[in-house]
């Protein structure tokens, strides 16, 4: 399987109900060579409309946030979410849905293959670091899996809604920096 081949078998998914509401599937953006991936929950009302994860206000703010620490969805980042399709009013994905959806990110991954991967907030985090992932205690922290980095942090819209987390999670980004700078340059 190839990007543009899985791109447009999951622009064309209907494993789960999310298929009946959403505007445009929501499959991911970025550098396709980035060592780096960062995940989210699920798309919100913008992003069902321009078919992009985190262009609304909470992504204008990651952006920002991203770019201070060196990263950006235009050349070394992928950002893509736990589920491709946007869960009405905004709710948290079911299981089902997310069990539907998550093989998908599975292949994402296993193209990206990246050295590290940012969950970001409470939903993926719980998905793919561990099932009772608390993110105010676990932010920042690393596992490795299977080769890969895994770290938790706080997601965008909960540094909208409490700007004291926004100093923690700045510090879980420069870490993540700079544990890829180590990784990397132990590969040269
Ligand atoms: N929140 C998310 O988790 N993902 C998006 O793409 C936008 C908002
Ligand atoms: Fe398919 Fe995922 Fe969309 Fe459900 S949310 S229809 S599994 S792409």
């Amino acid at each position: 399987m190839d990007w543009n081949t899985l791109e447009n078998e999951v622009k064309n998914c209907r494993k789960c109900g999310l298929a009946d509401t959403r505007t445009n599937v929501v499959f991911g953006v970025g550098s396709r060579e980035a060592s780096i991936m960062f995940i989210g929950e699920g798309p919100g009302e913008k992003e069902d409309e321009l078919g992009e994860p985190f262009v609304g206000r909470a992504g204008v703010l990651l952006d920002k946030m991203l770019l201070a620490a060196g990263f950006s969805r235009d050349s070394n980042i992928y950002i893509a979410n736990m589920v491709k399709c946007r869960p009405p009013g905004n709710r948290d994905p079911e299981r089902a849905e997310a069990d539907a959806c998550i093989g998908w990110l599975r292949l994402q991954t296993k193209l990206l293959k990246p050295k590290i991967i940012v969950c970001l907030g409470r939903v993926a985090a719980q998905h793919i670091v561990s099932p009772e992932f608390k993110v105010t205690q676990q932010h920042g922290q690393f596992t490795k899996r299977a080769g890969i980095y895994l770290m938790g942090t706080f997601h965008p819209a909960a540094i909208l809604r409490n700007p004291n987390n926004k100093e923690p999670a700045f510090a879980d980004l420069l870490a993540a920096r700079d544990l890829l700078e180590q990784l990397t340059s132990a590969d040269a």
